[in-house]
């Protein structure tokens, strides 16, 4: 039996540099979790924006142009009736959009023929930089099991966005997007689920889901709710 170590005053383990050391003031992070760690130093990354944040931030909204680019042309060519074909033509020139993988991997809404906007890009641009700068900024990322999860949640906003503007033009929410999203979110929610040793993790994310899946079935039901 070994003797439990005495606790220090207020401040002095953060100084020390003793892992598990927890002060008062400290409260867990709403996000992770985890106990809250003394980091009263003269540098908190908890508290403020450091370098390794500023790159972080900076990065991801770079993420969020790219993705919000995509995002437009996504939009624009599956914003159509439930079973209708995805758009294939231009709407001012009716020029026939490139076929395959090179008529879906294109930045912006500008028809590749007239180089006019079929969508209004800026607005996806935008929201995507906004949102993924966003979540980098306020979402923890010490940890893996964070990082893990910040990533997803990039992949949430990413997915909201191309939902969004479908949404938006034709009032529905195509169910190949939502599963394609799920199928890329679930089994990053598990794995951080196992790095951060905590099973409630993908419990609570997995009710979650069953909460908004069950919300959206109520509202297909109704004839409002996702389309085909
Ligand atoms: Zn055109």
């Amino acid at each position: 039996m070994g003797r439990r170590p005495a606790p220090l005053p207020l401040g002095l383990a953060a100084r020390s540099g003793e892992r598990g050391a927890v002060c008062r003031p400290c409260r867990p992070h709403p996000a992770s979790g985890a106990r809250g760690i003394s980091r009263s130093g003269p540098w908190n990354p908890r508290n403020s924006i450091g370098a390794v944040r500023i790159v972080l931030v900076g990065g991801c909204a770079g993420v969020g142009a790219l993705a919000g680019a995509w995002a437009a042309w996504l939009a624009f060519r599956l914003a159509v009736p439930p079973d209708a074909a995805p758009v294939s033509r231009c709407p001012h020139c009716r020029e026939a959009l490139p076929a395959g993988w090179r008529g879906w991997l294109r930045l912006g809404g500008r028809c590749p023929a007239c180089r006019r906007l079929t969508v209004r890009s800026w607005a996806y641009v935008a929201a995507a930089t906004a949102g993924f700068a966003a979540l980098a900024w306020r979402l923890p990322a010490d940890r893996p099991a964070e990082v893990v999860l910040l990533i997803a949640w990039l992949l949430v906003a990413g997915a909201g966005t191309v939902l969004a503007g479908i949404d938006v033009a034709v009032h529905r929410l195509p169910r190949p997007i939502l599963a394609a999203a799920a199928a890329a979110i679930g089994p990053l929610v598990a794995t951080a689920s196992v790095c951060a040793h905590d099973p409630g993790l993908l419990l609570r994310a997995g009710l979650t889901a069953a909460a908004f899946g069950g919300g959206y079935l109520i509202l297909a039901r109704a004839g409002t709710g996702p389309g085909h």
